[in-house]
C-alpha cells in the first residue's frame, strides 16, 4: 500500500515536546515558538513571524489587520481551498474569483486588472503546488491602484520567486503546517508581515486585542484592551514539535526535490508521447516540491485513473473542486470573467503521492503503474 500523504517524522521531536514539558510553560509565545518565529524571519527575510494555529488563522488575521470591511471587494483565484475566500467574508468583503493559468493552475496575473473597480481592496495570491504566481506583475497592480496584497503561500514555503521567498513578497504572508504541508506541527501556519507599519497592531490582534506583548516586553506598566483581536497562538507542544522539523527543513526538501524528479524522469515518455501533462514550474520560480501532479485528457480519464491505482495499493486524488462551483461560493462570491481554464483544467489534475518517507521503489512502482494504465491495464 502506498499511501497518498505521510507527515514527516524527523527523530528530535519527541526530545523536543519532553523540553517543552519540562520547561513548564506551554501557553504560546514560549522558548519554542521563539525559535521557529527567529528561524522564519532568519529564512525569509520578513520582517516579523508570527506563529498561528493554523493557516486558516494567519488569512484570518490578515483580514483584521487590513480593516477589511463591508463592502470591500478581494480578487482570488476559484482554484484554492475555502480558508483562502472564507478568512475575508468573514469581514463581510466580496470575494472576487479569476481565472487561472494553465501552466502553473495560478491566478492569471492578466485577469485580475480586468476584475480591479472602485471597490477593490486587496489582491490573494495562492502559490499553488508551491509554485510562484506572477508576483512582479501582481505588485504593480497593487501599487497603481493601491492594494494590499497577501500571499497565501501555505503550500509555498521553501519555494522562491526570482530568488524572494514566498510569503515574504506581499504585505503579509500565510503559511501553514498541516499534516499535508512539507513541514509540519499536525495542525499550524504562521503570519509572515514584510510592511513594518503592521507588526505592531499584528501582535495585539494577535493577543485577543490586547497590548500584552509590550507589557511582557516591560514597554507598558499594565495590560488592557486595546483593539478587536482573538487568540491566535499556538501552543507550545505544537511549536516543539514544529522546531525539530525546520531543523530538519533543507533534508526534507532535498529528498522531497529527489522524488519529484523521479516521477518527472518516469512519466516523461508519456508526456512525449502526447498522453499527459507534467508540471513545468518556470525557471525563475524554484520550488519546494510540494505537490507532483499530471493532467490527463478529461475527468473522465482522471477517475479512470484514480480507481486504477487504487486496485493497485496506491492513492492518488484530484484536487481543489473550484470555490465558484461550490455551494458557499454561488451564495457569497463571483467569478469575474470567463472560467476557461479554472473548472477544465482542475477535472484533469491527478496528485501522486509524495511525502518525506516515500521509498524510492515505491515511486517507481507508482510510475509504472501509470506506464500500466497507458498500456490499455
Ligand atoms: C492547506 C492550505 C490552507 C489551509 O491551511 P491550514 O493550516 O490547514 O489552515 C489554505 N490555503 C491553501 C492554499 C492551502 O493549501
Amino acid at each position: 500500500m502506498i499511501p497518498f500523504n505521510l507527515p514527516p517524522v524527523t527523530g528530535s521531536e519527541v526530545d523536543y515536546l519532553r523540553k517543552a514539558i519540562e520547561n513548564r510553560k506551554l501557553c504560546g509565545d514560549g522558548w519554542f515558538t521563539q525559535k521557529c518565529q527567529e528561524w522564519l524571519e532568519r529564512h525569509t527575510g520578513c520582517r516579523r513571524a508570527l506563529l498561528t494555529p493554523s493557516c486558516t488563522h494567519a488569512l484570518e488575521m490578515c483580514a483584521v489587520l487590513l480593516d477589511v470591511k463591508p463592502g470591500d471587494e478581494v480578487i482570488m483565484p476559484s482554484y484554492t481551498f475555502s480558508s483562502t475566500a472564507n478568512a475575508f467574508l468573514l469581514r463581510g468583503a466580496t470575494v472576487v474569483f479569476v481565472d487561472i493559468r494553465p501552466d502553473t493552475m495560478n491566478m492569471d496575473e492578466r485577469a485580475v486588472e480586468r476584475a480591479i473597480t472602485p471597490r477593490t481592496k486587496g489582491i490573494v495570491v495562492v502559490h499553488y503546488a508551491g509554485v510562484a504566481c506572477e508576483m512582479d506583475a501582481i505588485l504593480a497592480l497593487a501599487e497603481k491602484y493601491g492594494l494590499f496584497v497577501v500571499e497565501d503561500a501555505a503550500q509555498g514555503m521553501m519555494s522562491a520567486y526570482k530568488g524572494r521567498p514566498l510569503g515574504s513578497i506581499g504585505h503579509l504572508g500565510c503559511y501553514s503546517f498541516h499534516e499535508t504541508k512539507n513541514l509540519t506541527s499536525g495542525e499550524g501556519g504562521a503570519l509572515l508581515i514584510n510592511d513594518p507599519a503592521l507588526c505592531e497592531r499584528a501582535e495585539i490582534i494577535r493577543e485577543k486585542g490586547t497590548n500584552r506583548r509590550r507589557f511582557l516586553l516591560g514597554e507598558v506598566d499594565k495590560y488592557t484592551w486595546v483593539d478587536i483581536g482573538s487568540s491566535f497562538l499556538p501552543s507550545e507542544l505544537n511549536a516543539a514539535y514544529l522546531y525539530a522539523q525546520f531543523e530538519k527543513a533543507e533534508a526534507i526538501q532535498q529528498k522531497r526535490l529527489s522524488i519529484w524528479r523521479r516521477y518527472y524522469n518516469g512519466l516523461k515518455p508519456l508526456s512525449e508521447a502526447g498522453r499527459l501533462e507534467l508540471p513545468a514550474p518556470p525557471p525563475h520560480c524554484s520550488h519546494n516540491a510540494h505537490m507532483f501532479y499530471v493532467k490527463v485528457r478529461d475527468r473522465n480519464e482522471r477517475d479512470r485513473m484514480i480507481a486504477f491505482l487504487k486496485k493497485r495499493g496506491i492513492t492518488a486524488a484530484f484536487h481543489y473542486i473550484p470555490l465558484h462551483r461550490s455551494e458557499a461560493g454561488q451564495r457569497w462570491a463571483r467569478f469575474h470573467g470567463i472560467d476557461r481554464y479554472t473548472t477544465s483544467e482542475s477535472e484533469r489534475l491527478v496528485r501522486l503521492p509524495l511525502y518525506y518517507d516515500l521509498k524510492a521503489e515505491d515511486a517507481d512502482v507508482v510510475i509504472r503503474e501509470i506506464h500500466r494504465f497507458f498500456e490499455g491495464g
